[in-house]
């Protein structure tokens, strides 16, 4: 659908399809699950809001704990990310709770789309600053245009997003 959520964003991709078609979430979770099973991950994280519906199958499939990355301010007791630029622009950051995982914790993160890359490195950061190692970042939906858009585009870039 184009010029949703607003004007400028040139098409939203809905997970809605896949959802309402049993046989088609569960395929794309067991890809999941058949990815990470042979990788030694301690917890599964979802990005609000859409990686709270794809991560807790997933965390299940794997009999990992499921934990949640929240915008910021929606959860007592955490530590937060900075702000940061995302496809619909700037958002005040994400957040975690401090108990959800112990220091060396091993983390895989969820979401359903990944465009600039914005939104999954606000996670990554909550995840470090608990003293814990992102393993990877997974999502049913990559927006190859962001990965090294020309300059005049004025384009975020996410190859540099993720540099170092
Ligand atoms: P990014 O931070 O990578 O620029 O944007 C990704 C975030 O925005 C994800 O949390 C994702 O849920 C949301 N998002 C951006 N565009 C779309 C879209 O077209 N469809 C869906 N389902 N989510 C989107």
């Amino acid at each position: 659908m184009p010029y949703f959520p607003f004007k400028g964003i040139p098409r939203f991709y809905d997970i809605g399809g896949f959802l309402s078609r049993p046989s088609m979430f569960q395929r794309i979770v067991d890809i999941f699950v058949s990815r990470y099973s042979t990788l030694e991950i301690d917890a599964v994280a979802g990005m609000d809001a859409r990686g709270f519906v794809l991560g807790p199958p997933i965390a299940l499939g794997l009999n990992k704990k499921f934990i949640m990355i929240r915008k910021k301010g929606k959860m007592p007791n955490c530590v937060s990310s900075g702000e940061y630029e995302c496809e619909y622009g700037k958002r005040g950051g994400m957040c975690i709770q401090k108990h959800a995982l112990s220091p060396g914790e091993r983390v895989l993160i969820i979401d359903d789309l990944v465009a600039t890359g914005g939104t999954l490195s606000a996670g990554i950061q909550c995840v470090k600053l608990l003293g814990c190692t992102v393993v990877e970042c997974a999502c049913v939906v990559e927006l190859k245009m962001f990965i090294d858009p020309p300059p005049e585009s004025g384009m975020p870039n996410r190859t540099k997003l993720f540099e170092g």
